[in-house]
């Protein structure tokens, strides 16, 4: 390989496969997928092939920008940094620390810079990280914590040992959302063993290729699984084996499912007693796992969707498993385990919402800011987030953002959320710093890629979390750090983790400050505070952690004969009496060796590395439930579960003559990256951003394919070019999400998180419902 070309990954989706770059003259030009990447193997998207258009374009920050009177100026970093901190300290005196919220970092490719957010966070003491996870998935997150005692965890489809995939809400062939997904897919539906089964209220690409499709009428999601679950205990169809071995609550659960009444249930999700039997039966007789996307999830009763489809899982026996759904290991979890002693230290100040797994959900924000509490939030720092084009209701976003006292966004652009900032700070992009991901996407493997800065940033653009640390100092949050660390810094890694071991001894608040301590020590040796970060992060791991290290040959039992030779011996010794405390004793752990060990590997390996291993056979020991067995009752959702019953949910599904018709706000689609690609010409040519029709509502509301159309919510009204597609069913319209950019002075479709509320959502979660809007359509006489 020339010297040009190098090994890295996309970073426009969470799946980050693999990718060979060719740079010439600082620029990406040349794109072409990783055929030896260990995950992708050679699969990509249409989007991977447009990185450089994510990468190299005209709304690219190049300074620190300030807001004045006239519009945006460039300052210096140090004009910017210390104004900010001015502020914010300001802010916090007069109100209190949780005035101040953070909202983003790890986006879809790059998750240090939340090390020092959430390091940041807590030394302004404000527990408020308002992150996307918390817009899709944090209900399956909390479900798995009730039911398998994992918040940190849920379980993964084991699509290598499944003779089926229940695909439910999901459009794998277009969101991914699964490595390789639209390969498995093909190969589920064209295998004469294998199958492939959709419910879903769509008729999406992945159900065009499904050996079944259950098209549900939207909005049922939950009486369809509630259905289901009913026909597989009135037929005895359980896994009984399964059940008692591994369950506890089943003979609670099982009664609220005898009475259930099947055909009344099925009828108003629209499916036959015959389909709905034949699925079932398959369900209970074959190995499957279970995928489910936001179809389901961003839909009526959302965490209650997820409940029932643990529920589904769990008495056909498919938890745990092989071939089913198992427990994935990670290097560091998305999402940390919080759950049910939150105090009201956590809840937010005027909704009271509770977060899940440390984050809150962004749908929720808008009204955190724009009420009129006194200790509402005031300031808000974003990093790489982009919630005026991303997040529902974007109307409540730009009012409350209007209200907010001070808003500071680092990002790599000027975005629509960067223009209503008062501070706008330059971050080198994923192709110019050092960083990672850490989704848990595969089992029994345990897998983490570094990536290497690529292209040289601009000399005004900093590593996000060099940003923060500089930003921390400046609010005056570090402990004085020692000559000797900053020294040590410059020598060998293990003389340095002695000094760092002597100085936590001394320093207070070390703990919370740990990553800005390496981003000012190491983080400058390394020249990249992410990559010091990552090391942190390795030396601090558990026993889970490098036991299953030790499986993929970072040995950590050899480590205790290297750990004791005799430079180690003399090195510890010595740090022990230059710093008269005996902290440097833990550098000859055998972790500290294992950890390098991995680090080394990871600096040297641009594919990414196996860092453990998993055992398929042991899967239910990652249960932690207090009993060790998985819980099938969840008392705080008694009464809304009982609430979901065919009567009731006809009365709540009636259409209205205001708004006759379902708009399904936000597909993905391969026009669609988020909102990562600035540079419109990557869809030049293509139609995009039209709304959905199906023929049969075309033909009753007279509208033509091709003619503009306006799309009305109680919250907003479009205009679009209309589609006629088969790919929604008759009274809906579907609308994909990630347009509405504005660049260079164009407009570039229209945004249809216009057409959404922020209050339309889960009552547990707070993820937003965009998969049902009532709405109706207008022609346009253009
Ligand atoms: S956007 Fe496409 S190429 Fe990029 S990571 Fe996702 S699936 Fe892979």
């Amino acid at each position: 390989m020339k010297e040009s070309w190098h090994k890295t990954t996309c970073v426009l989706c969470e799946l980050n496969c693999g990718l060979k770059v060719q740079v010439k003259k600082n620029r990406i030009t040349t794109v072409l997928p990783d055929n030896n990447h260990p995950i992708s193997k050679g699969y990509i998207c249409r989007k991977g092939l447009h990185i450089a258009d994510h990468q190299h374009h005209e709304d690219r920050l190049t300074h620190p920008l300030k807001k004045t009177s006239k519009g945006f100026e460039p300052v210096t970093w140090n004009q910017a940094l210390s104004e900010i901190s001015v502020r914010l300290k300001q802010i916090i005196s007069d109100n209190k620390p949780k005035a101040f919220a953070f909202m983003g970092g790890m986006s879809k490719g790059c998750h240090l810079d939340a090390v020092f957010g959430k390091a940041f966070l807590r030394m302004i003491g404000s527990p408020f990280h308002y992150h996307s996870i918390a817009q899709e998935h944090t209900g399956w997150h909390w479900i798995s914590g009730k039911m398998l005692g994992r918040q940190d965890s849920p379980p993964i489809p084991d699509t290598n040992h499944a003779d089926m995939i229940l695909a439910v809400g999901w459009d794998g062939m277009e969101s991914h959302q699964m490595i390789r997904a639209p390969i498995i897919l093909k190969t589920f539906a064209t295998h004469p063993q294998k199958m492939l089964v959709v419910i879903d209220h769509r008729t999406t690409n992945t159900a065009k290729i499904a050996d079944v499709h259950i098209c549900i009428q939207p909005g049922t999601d939950a009486l369809f699984a509630k259905s289901l679950i009913a026909i597989i205990l009135q037929e005895n169809w359980e896994n009984s084996s399964y059940i008692n071995s591994h369950v506890t609550g089943f003979d609670i659960l099982r009664p609220c499912f005898l009475k259930w009444n099947i055909p009344l249930g099925l009828k108003a999700c629209g499916i036959n007693m015959d389909e709905a039997y034949v699925l079932c039966h398959e369900l209970s007789t074959r190995k499957w796992c279970l995928k489910i996307e936001k179809g389901a999830l961003m839909n009526r009763h959302s965490t209650i969707i997820s409940y029932l489809y643990m529920i589904l899982s769990i008495i056909c026996g498919r938890l745990c498993t092989i071939g089913g759904n198992l427990i994935p290991g990670y290097v560091s979890p998305l999402v940390s385990q919080s759950d049910d002693d939150l105090t009201e230290f956590q809840k937010t100040i005027y909704l009271e919402y509770p977060p899940i797994g440390d984050f809150y959900p962004p749908n929720i924000l808008p009204e955190e800011i724009n009420n009129h509490h006194p200790d509402r939030i005031k300031a808000l720092l974003i990093c790489a987030s982009n919630p005026i084009r991303s997040y529902a209701d974007t109307h409540a976003f730009e009012q409350a953002f209007n209200k907010l006292k001070f808003l500071t966004v680092i990002d790599i652009a000027l975005t629509e959320t960067a223009e209503m900032a008062d501070y706008v700070l330059p971050a080198c992009s994923a192709y110019e710093s050092w960083d990672t991901v850490f989704y848990p996407f595969t089992f029994p493997d345990i897998f983490l890629q570094l990536r290497k800065p690529l292209i040289q940033p601009t000399e005004n653009a900093w590593e996000s979390g060099t940003i923060i640390t500089q930003l921390a100092e400046a609010m005056g949050f570090l402990p004085n750090i020692s000559e000797s660390l900053i020294q040590a810094s410059g020598k060998d890694r293990y003389t340095f983790l002695l000094a760092l071991l002597a100085f936590s001894k001394n320093a207070s608040q070390f703990e919370s400050a740990f990553p800005f301590v390496l981003s000012k020590t190491l983080g400058k040796a390394m020249k990249s505070s992410h990559l010091a970060a990552l090391w942190g992060i390795l030396q601090t791991q558990g026993t889970t952690f490098r036991k299953r290290a030790d499986t993929a040959g970072f040995e950590l039992t050899s480590g205790i004969s290297s750990a004791l030779s005799l430079y180690k011996l003399f090195a510890v010794s010595k740090s022990i009496i230059t710093n008269l405390n005996f902290m440097p004793l833990a550098g000859l752990f055998p972790g500290v060796q294992q950890s390098e060990k991995i680090f080394q590997k990871l600096t040297e390996s641009p594919e990414g590395t196996y860092l453990g291993h998993m055992d398929f056979n042991q899967n239910m020991k990652e249960i932690q439930t207090l009993d060790g067995r998985i819980n099938l009752v969840i008392p705080e959702l008694s009464d809304w579960l009982q609430s979901i019953s065919p009567e009731l949910e006809s009365i709540r599904l009636k259409r209205t003559q205001q708004f006759p018709m379902i708009l399904i706000a936000g597909c993905s689609a391969k026009t669609n990256a988020h909102t990562q690609i600035r540079k419109p010409d990557w869809n030049k040519g293509l139609r995009y951003c039209t709304v959905k029709m199906h023929p049969h509502d075309a033909q009753k509301y007279c509208i033509d394919d091709g003619q503009m159309v306006s799309v009305i919510t109680k919250s907003g009204e479009i205009t679009l070019e209309l589609e006629i597609s088969l790919s929604v069913q008759e009274g809906q319209v579907n609308i994909p999400h990630g347009s509405g950019l504005k660049y260079q002075g164009n407009s570039y479709g229209e945004n249809v998180n216009n057409l959404t509320a922020c209050q339309n959502r889960d009552q547990f979660s707070g993820i937003p419902l965009h998969q049902y809007v009532p709405c109706r359509v207008e022609a346009k006489n253009i």
